[in-house]
């Protein structure tokens, strides 16, 4: 049975020798290692096409609600229209145009009007006379005292037609100073109209005008700005073209100015208002509708209702449906687009293409726009599903890296029982062949001796000697294996005593010497003469250091002599043997002194041994407490040192 297991575990220990064994080590990984890979590779993208769906599906919930909320807002504006209101509902401007006047909510909400109302204005020849001075006769003094007369006439609209004309004159004279007071007093009158303008822009046209030719800049620059924000703040109902003219003067005296947001919106509503009147004036509007208008590429909706007497319109940008959206509670995860029919972009910013959004055409929702619906933050959507697969891919990792280390630790261990496996079946041929070899002596000696064939005396004395010296031999390799079975099991009784480790050496390397005497080995011990006290078990000791000895003496066969050396090292007591022998290579240093194991050396097989000397001195040594070193060079011989700790003096 037993021979059978070992012929098994010497096949595979063969066929599992390098680089075999990498192979199988390979293959039993990769296998696995590929299952794994593709399993957690469908697992992750299995993880990432459900967090994509979920994402889509939370923006497909977004789109819908904000399609209704959408859809919901333009209907309230719409009934607004319809409930006739008086008051603009926030974020619209409301406009109410009947017959002669044109109501905006809030006020100035517009930067210019379609029409405007006709001011009743004095007739021309109000002022006939005094232009006469003024044009035919070419006499602006007489023609200044006759517009003073008039501004002082009852009619603010006189007034204000001729303080205008008497600033001009003035300013003809050069009088600039009082050119000035005539336009401060024209300004007092506000919104009267001189020829279709109100008295008040008049006057702060013309105090620029003043200024610009008196070229006071700094006042110039001044003075345009309060002109430009009372026009752009809706100070003055005025038609575009007055508007237009009016507003780029101002900024040409201001010195340039880019038009603010504000301004470009004032400017679509007026523009969209301007667009509905005319529709409805032609009657080529529907009396009621809402719809989405671009303005100087500025969306504007509009709601309207209208009859031959009254038109009302709520008129807002796009903010005011998305300020809707911002009531939905995951708005802020999303990026919405609105285009209109032509494709252009209403409101908001392109989701990013790549990444996943749904679409709302108007013909899905009755809105008048399209709406592009995607995430916000895409990576961040995905962040979840990327820390999933780090997890997976670590998770993986390390079952890889366990698989691959249970995979090296096991074939070691494999390699280790195989090894061990070896090492029994070399011993046991070693120890067969130990035996062997004396018995065969005794056999042989003994028989001759039987049957009378040594002659003399002489001869058969040393027979005798033969017999004892290889009875003793066997003797000692059987005591040597018991030794060693016992030390192994644990169950060699080690007695310490105080011992004086000179003398104990002396002794061991006295018999030792007496053995080796008829060879010609000499062992030369070089100890101090004071006692060196140690607790060991002497007999264990001795056995030790007489291995040792036989190890030197056995592995030198071209030296006939070994050291012995005894020397005191700080707190330990260092057994040094030395020899001129074979050797041992660096790399063994550690594996000789494992049971079985004998060196690589070529010349060893050549030399009697059972690999369990060097084993059992170990055991000895660290029973008492001690170590044991090797130093060894390939041909230039070994030294191998016992440390015992010292005993301190009692
Ligand atoms: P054995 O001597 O029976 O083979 P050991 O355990 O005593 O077993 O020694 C183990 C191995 O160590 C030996 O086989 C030999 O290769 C090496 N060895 C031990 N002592 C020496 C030495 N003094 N010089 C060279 N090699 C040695």
């Amino acid at each position: 049975m037993r021979r059978v297991y070992l012929n098994v575990s010497m096949w595979f220990r063969q066929w599992l020798a390098p680089p075999r064994q990498l192979l199988v080590v390979f293959a039993i990984t990769l296998i696995p290692a590929v299952a794994g890979g593709w399993l957690t590779w469908r697992l992750i993208e299995q993880d990432r096409s459900l967090a994509r769906q979920r994402n889509l599906e939370n923006l497909e919930s977004v789109a819908d609600r904000i399609v209704a909320v959408s859809q919901q807002r333009l209907s309230e504006l719409e009934s607004r229209v319809a409930a006739l209101p008086t008051e603009p509902k926030e974020r619209t401007v409301l406009v109410i145009a009947q017959r002669d006047s044109i109501e905006v909510n809030p006020s100035g909400a517009l930067s210019y009007y379609p029409v405007l109302p006709s001011a009743g204005e004095p007739p021309p020849a109000t002022f006939a006379e005094a232009e006469k001075f003024e044009f035919q006769l070419n006499d602006p003094m007489k023609a200044i005292d006759a517009f003073r007369a008039l501004a002082r006439h009852p009619s603010a609209s006189v007034r204000a037609g001729a303080l205008l004309r008497l600033g001009r004159n003035l300013r003809k004279t050069g009088q600039l100073e009082s050119a000035m007071q005539a336009y401060d007093e024209l300004a007092r009158l506000g919104s009267t109209r001189v020829a279709g303008l109100p008295a008040a822009l008049l006057a702060e046209e013309a105090r620029c005008t003043l200024l610009e030719q008196a070229g006071k800049n700094s006042e110039l620059a001044r003075e345009a700005r309060l002109f430009h924000d009372d026009l752009s703040n809706g100070r003055w109902p005025l038609l575009r073209a007055a508007y237009r003219f009016h507003i780029e003067e101002a900024r040409r005296w201001m010195g340039g100015h880019t038009e603010t947001e504000r301004e470009r919106g004032r400017n679509a509503l007026a523009g969209a208002f301007e667009w509905l009147w005319q529709q409805s004036k032609a009657g080529a509007a529907p009396a009621r509708q809402q719809k989405i208008l671009s303005v100087e590429g500025r969306p504007v909706l509009l709601a309207w209702r209208y009859n031959p007497d009254r038109l009302v319109a709520l008129l807002t940008g796009p903010e005011y449906i998305e300020q809707a959206w911002r009531r939905i509670g995951d708005f802020q995860s999303v990026r919405v687009l609105l285009t209109d029919a032509d494709g252009s972009v209403v409101l908001g910013a392109a989701p990013d293409g790549a990444s996943p959004h749904v679409i709302r055409t108007s013909d899905m929702t009755g809105l008048p726009w399209t709406l592009r619906i995607g995430s916000a933050n895409p990576i961040r959507d995905l962040a979840g599903a990327a820390a999933r697969r780090r997890l997976f891919l670590g998770g993986f990792a390390l079952t890889m890296l366990a698989l691959a280390a249970a995979t090296y630790f096991s074939l070691r261990a494999i390699g280790r029982e195989l090894a061990v496996a070896r090492l029994q079946s070399d011993f046991v041929a070693a120890v067969s062949h130990e035996f062997r070899t004396p018995l065969t002596a005794v056999r042989q000696f003994s028989e001759m001796l039987m049957k009378g064939r040594v002659p003399t005396e002489e001869l058969r004395q040393q027979c005798y000697q033969l017999l004892d010296r290889e009875g003793e031999r066997l003797q000692k390799l059987v005591e040597d294996l018991l030794d060693f079975g016992r030390i192994e099991a644990g169950r060699y009784r080690y007695q310490f005593a105080p011992q004086d480790a000179g003398e104990l050496v002396r002794g061991v390397v006295a018999r030792f010497q007496e053995k080796v005497t008829p060879e010609g080995i000499r062992v030369e011990l070089e100890a101090p003469p004071d006692s060196l006290s140690v607790s060991a078990d002497g007999e264990a000791l001795g056995r030790a250091i007489w291995n040792l000895l036989d190890n030197a003496v056995k592995y030198s066969p071209d030296s006939q002599t070994v050291w012995v050396e005894l020397k005191r090292e700080s707190d330990s007591l260092a057994i040094r043997i030395r020899d001129r022998g074979i050797g041992i290579p660096a790399r063994e240093h550690k594996e000789i002194f494992k049971k079985f194991v004998r060196g690589s050396n070529p010349e060893v097989p050549q030399i009697k041994g059972t690999g369990i000397g060097l084993a059992i001195v170990q055991h000895i040594v660290q029973a008492h407490r001690g170590r044991i070193r090797v130093e060894s060079q390939p041909d230039r011989g070994s030294t191998f040192t016992v440390l015992l700790p010292m005993r301190r003096p009692a």
